[in-house]
């Protein structure tokens, strides 16, 4: 008995297939000088021209950040010269999420650390299958990443995927990790180590940067404005999260801004942090989604 029926899995193939291609055309588009937001709409308007929504903004992490960046409106953020880019996005198709991340990376000190992010990956494909413990495979990502002298970041995760969820409630570790917890044939993972430079903490923290949001409650306001803005986000992202240049001529401009911190004051929306890693060394990042089997596990995205 798998949880999802057979029209369910097909808009997650779907789902897969608008993302891969989005993905390997953002692989040939991302270039240093360029503007962070300019990376993110052609991501976002690349998903929406193959039919699929963005399931979230996409996040341009650079360097030292290692995720949860995107840019907000008018950013002046651009790409640096050397930099180090993890460029994560995702898709879904009638609510079917997929996932997916690579790192441009234009420092050639730094390849090997990008590579050895898509090998922690594939290592874990290659073994993955149902009744896996998620401390097995947090295991085998870790050991791939020291074999090759790197250090994964301990305090970020892969996670199961869902209807309308980025995190369906179970998580996979980038390192060994005492857990009872085990991957279901049938269901849907997005693995994703993150890693960072052997003498690195090797851990995150919060920045106080916040660019990512998501609604948490409808509440009642009594300002119009807040009101309008509030009910595009419900009707629009439900509860994915969204970026606020998504939000652009909801209300007139000169209001939006009262608008959107009054829905932030109340909790009817919360902002993600962005991530950084601790020691402020550099981050490299590959992600895929999966459906799992049996016997092994197809790679959707
Ligand atoms: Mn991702
Ligand atoms: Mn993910």
């Amino acid at each position: 008995m798998t949880k999802y029926d057979k029209e369910a899995l097909e808009k997650f193939r779907l789902s897969g297939k608008i993302l891969r291609e989005s993905r390997e055309e953002m692989k040939k588009f991302v270039r240093e000088g360029m503007s962070a937001i300019e990376v993110c709409e052609k991501a976002e308007s690349l998903i929406r021209e193959k039919g699929g929504k963005p399931a979230f903004p996409c996040n341009v992490s650079i360097n030292e950040v290692a995720a949860h960046y995107t840019s907000p409106p008018n950013d002046k953020l651009k790409i640096p010269e050397k930099a180090v880019v993890k460029v994560d996005m995702g898709v879904h198709v009638d609510g079917y999420v997929t996932d997916t991340a690579f790192t441009a990376c234009f420092d050639s000190e730094y390849s090997s650390m990008q590579s050895a992010a898509e090998h922690a990956l594939n290592a874990a494909i290659e073994s993955i299958h149902g009744e896996m413990a998620t401390s097995q495979i947090g295991l085998i990502i870790e050991r791939t990443i020291k074999n090759r002298g790197f250090k994964p970041i301990s305090n970020l995760t892969g996670h199961s995927v869902g209807r309308y969820l980025i995190h369906a409630g179970t998580s996979i570790p980038n390192v060994m990790q005492l857990s009872f917890a085990k991957v279901k044939a049938g269901e849907i993972y997005a693995i994703e180590p993150f890693i960072t430079l052997p003498d690195a903490v090797g851990r995150i923290e919060n920045s106080p940067e916040v660019t990512i949001f998501r609604l948490v409650k409808v509440k009642s306001v009594k300002n119009p404005n807040t009101k309008k803005l509030l009910k595009y986000i419900e009707k629009n992202f439900r509860t994915l999260p969204f970026a606020e240049r998504w939000l652009k001529d909801v209300v007139p401009e000169d209001k939006h801004r009262e608008a959107f911190k009054e829905l932030l004051k109340c909790k009817a929306v919360m902002g993600y942090p962005v991530f950084i890693e601790i020691s402020r060394k550099t981050v490299t990042q590959a992600e895929h989604t999966l459906l799992i089997k049996e016997n092994g596990c197809e790679v959707l995205t």
